[in-house]
């Protein structure tokens, strides 16, 4: 590779080649590092842990193996802006399969199903079948679902980076997105809970208020899971894990570097100018540092963390974090649906669920022995602070183990046929991501509440005081998730390109 090969230069004389080093090798720092090794930068990835995906990862436990992230990966169609990203990256590379399964979610509420499918008309029928006196609410529900399909992430090339394949975004993809973002206006102002008070069907409203997303989510959460759901939304193959592999190497086949177990420790600043990094108590230089780790942890790296607008509003963002569950039963649950529905209240790390599921990996044969299946539940809320006061006062395994022995109960309760058949359950609570991905309280995504004012933002990942560092990573554009992760990668390089007369090489 000529590593020259993209500098803007005067004359015909190479110069040095752009060293840049990223903080952290989850999917937004090897997004970074894959568009800037195809624009010709040097380019040295550090990461802490032992293996790359950051949260996106999975493990194994006794022979079963636990998909800890991706649920859903949105942008999975050719027509959207993001698809090109999945593919540069790796992450849809050809001959990667990907799963539909539909209906994609379902609970049993009084005895009856309610089912969430991939088809729009078919969700209508099924709601209408179920609850005609909801009919006017049902019709707004469709309507409101109908325009959030054409809503996508925007991927546009920042001002004045020079871009050899340029960002192609469309004016007829723009002109649909209008009515979205009068909607979005709309449902930002409520909860999911207040939007699922219009139904009458008590099912339905416990569905959409507290099945899908949690109740205190502006609801426009709620309808653009629904519709990525219905549009694109898609598992693949392998998981989380398989796919953090693929792109760590897609780094190495471009001569990029990752170097695992290694925890960068400061990010090392001259006269407002960022020199490297600090590793192993020395500094390596660099042209420039993407921290890639979460935004907020990561201003302990500094001496002196910058004071910017944008990364003090961040801080005061409510984290999205979980307690997850891993389950490995000795029996193969392929006669039943991909989402089941334990209808019973729960407590996990001190906060209440009235209804939870279990997502069945039944289909995916390498995730457990043979004739078994792998099972995993999320629990989405902030329940560090209850896991903490565990820790600190010795009773953390103790709790972990009382929740494994009423998630048990619970379970061979409402499926009997694995009584006796649960071989494993293995618990990460926030204290798990926050020990392996330094994020702060273990956060991997942000919480949008109702608002009043809800803008869209997305600020630029820089720092006024110091040159040449960048952000990248779910905290730097809320809410955050594989999306945001993948474009602020993209985004960061483009900056580095930017800053230093490179041209980004830009999507294939
Ligand atoms: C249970 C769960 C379910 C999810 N479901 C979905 C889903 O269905 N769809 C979706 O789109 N998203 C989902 N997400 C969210 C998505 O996985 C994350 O938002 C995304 O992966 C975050 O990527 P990131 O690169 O920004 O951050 P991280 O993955 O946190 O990466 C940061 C990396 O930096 C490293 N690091 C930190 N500090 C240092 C340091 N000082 N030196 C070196 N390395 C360091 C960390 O070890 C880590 O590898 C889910 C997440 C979880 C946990």
């Amino acid at each position: 590779m000529n590593l020259f090969k993209n500098k803007l230069t005067s004359n015909s004389v190479p110069i040095k080649t752009n060293r840049t080093a990223i903080v952290g090798a989850g999917v937004a720092g090897m997004t970074a590092a894959i568009y800037l090794l195809r624009s010709g930068c040097d380019v040295t990835v550090y990461e802490k842990h032992s293996i790359s995906g950051g949260v996106c990862t999975g493990w194994k436990r006794k022979g079963y193996f636990f998909e800890g992230a991706v649920h859903w990966l949105t942008g999975s169609k050719a027509d959207v802006q993001l698809y090109r990203l999945w593919r540069d990256t790796g992450i849809l590379a050809d001959g990667v399969k990907t799963y539909r399964e539909d209906p994609f979610l379902s609970i049993t509420v009084g005895g009856e199903e309610i089912y969430l499918y991939r088809d729009l008309e078919k969700q209508k029928k099924h709601f209408l079948a179920i609850s005609p006196e909801d009919a006017k609410a049902i019709e707004r529900f469709y309507r409101d679902v109908k325009s959030f399909l054409h809503f996508q992430m925007p991927v546009v090339d920042i001002k004045g980076v020079k871009v050899k394949n340029r960002s192609k975004s469309k004016l007829c993809t723009g002109l649909k997105m209008l009515p979205v973002l009068i909607k979005a206006a709309r449902l930002s102002r409520i909860s999911t809970e207040e939007y699922a008070a219009q139904f009458k069907h008590e099912g339905i409203k416990k569905f959409l208020s507290e099945f899908i997303v949690r109740p205190d989510y502006f609801a426009v959460a709620l309808v653009a899971t629904i519709a990525t759901q219905i549009k694109d939304g898609v598992f693949p193959e392998g998981g989380s894990l398989a796919l953090a592999k693929r792109m760590e190497n897609k780094i190495i086949e471009l001569g990029g570097k990752i170097l695992f177990n290694t925890e960068v420790e400061k990010i090392a600043v001259e006269n407002g100018v960022t020199k490297g990094v600090t590793v192993n108590g020395k500094t390596e230089l660099y042209d420039a540092v993407i921290v890639a780790a979460d935004t907020v942890s990561a201003q302990n790296l500094f001496d002196s963390p910058p004071s910017d607008k944008w990364i003090q509003e961040i801080k005061t963002k409510k984290p999205m974090l979980c307690t997850f569950v891993g389950i490995g039963v000795r029996e193969n649950l392929s006669n039943l649906p991909c989402s089941i529905c334990i209808n019973e209240k729960i407590t996990v790390g001190g906060v209440d669920y009235g209804i939870w599921g279990l997502r069945n990996y039944s289909k995916h044969g390498e995730f457990a022995p043979e004739g078994c299946t792998s099972l995993t539940a999320m629990f989405t809320d902030d329940s560090y602070d209850f896991w903490k006061k565990h820790k600190q006062n010795g009773s953390y395994y103790e709790q972990k183990t009382q929740l494994a022995a009423e998630i048990a109960r619970l379970i061979e309760k409402h499926l009997p046929q694995l009584k006796g058949k649960i071989e494993v359950i293995d618990i990460a609570t926030p204290l798990t991501y926050e020990r392996y991905t330094a994020s702060h309280k273990g956060a991997w995504m942000t919480v949008k509440e109702k608002s009043k004012n809800y803008r869209f933002l997305m600020p630029e990942p820089v720092c006024k005081g110091i040159k040449n560092v960048y952000f990248a990573g779910f905290r730097t554009i809320s809410p955050g998730g594989l999306p945001i992760a993948l474009y602020s990668g993209f985004r960061a390089a483009q900056y580095v390109c930017r800053d230093n007369c490179i041209v980004f090489e830009g999507q294939i």
